[in-house]
């Protein structure tokens, strides 16, 4: 720890993020006991970002914690769960003053009482290298309900919610990118996990992942954890009105950069074709918009086609860690 004592840290910033939680034991034990009811299974988590890799040196506090809740949320929100905690390690550069320090934890405690979550313990240090934020979220699912990448058959649709591509476009306008529209940032900035819409697709969704590496990339995922392949329409995209206009007289290496580009945190899943009416309501329900963009098809990989059925080749596929 720079600036300050850890423990000072822990009292006066982690502690009141524990919301009083009793497993969390105010912070002062050598781990957190959690319970779980009868009828539930804990669903676990864990995701690190690291600077300049998940996020930008000049990220704000609140923006890098908004996105490092946020995205560990958006796992849980594909597995059909409902958070319950976090733990957290953090590793701290001389650059975060106490004052940086002091608003990261301030968004962070904004950003868990929107979903009803609380810190449960961790453990922070200082580092010579880059900030480095790992988070292991915990959450809870009935019992045999929680979702899964792997269920997709042949002849099912292919859904995605929300829209696709803002994030990506808010990125690039967070870099200095003045061509992509500014109304973007604020996807990239702060990702907004689909919990609700998760939940709801228990027993509706027969695959079902988060879309954090790129749509293509995650289709991809979905199709070798299946065993199927997946057929994309690129056209059926849906996008914000911002990306609409952005698009207009582009040519369609913006759409599969679209595609392509990371950190939307929307969820896209497989369902029979008759239980369409069921999602359309789900949607209706949520709020969220629910857009079929393919099918399920015999084989394996991902192809996408545009408005005229012509396979797109898309290059790179997303965003890889490694
Ligand atoms: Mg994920």
């Amino acid at each position: 720890m720079s600036g300050r004592g850890e423990f000072d840290f822990i009292r006066t910033r982690l502690v009141p993020l524990t919301r009083q939680h009793a497993g969390a034991r105010g912070l002062a034990d050598d781990a957190a006991v959690l319970g779980c009811p009868p009828d539930q299974e804990l669903v676990l988590a864990c995701d690190t970002l690291v600077e300049q890799v998940h996020f930008l040196t000049d990220d704000t506090p609140q923006t890098v914690a908004a996105r490092a809740l946020g995205s560990n949320l958006s796992d849980l929100a594909a597995m059909g769960a409902e958070p319950v905690g976090y733990l957290m390690a953090l590793s701290w550069p001389e650059r975060c003053t106490p004052a940086w320090q002091d608003a990261f934890t301030a968004a962070l405690g904004d950003e868990q009482s929107r979903h009803g979550l609380v810190l449960l313990g961790g453990d922070t240090t200082r580092t010579p290298g880059p900030l480095t934020i790992s988070m292991t979220l915990i959450g809870c699912v009935p019992r045999g309900q929680a979702l899964s990448r792997s269920g997709a058959q042949p002849g099912e649709d292919v859904w995605v919610s929300g829209t696709i591509g803002d994030a990506g476009l808010g990125l690039a306008w967070e870099q200095g990118d003045a061509s992509v529209p500014a109304a973007c940032a604020a996807r990239y900035t702060r990702p907004e996990a689909r919990l609700g819409l998760g939940q709801g697709l228990r027993g509706l969704a027969t695959a079902l992942l988060d879309v954090s590496d790129g749509l293509v990339a995650d289709a991809g995922h979905v199709a070798q954890a299946s065993g199927v392949g997946l057929e994309l329409d690129l056209a059926a995209l849906p996008l914000s009105p911002a990306v609409e206009t952005w698009l207009g007289g582009e040519d369609e290496r913006a759409l599969t950069r679209l595609a392509t580009s990371g950190d939307d945190y929307e969820l896209l899943f497989t369902a029979p074709p008759g239980i369409s009416d069921r999602i359309l309501a789900l949607s209706n329900v949520c709020g969220v918009r629910l857009t079929r963009i393919g099918r399920v098809v015999d084989g394996q990989g991902v192809i996408c086609r545009d408005g005229d059925g012509q396979v797109l080749s898309v290059g790179t596929a997303g965003f890889t860690h490694f």
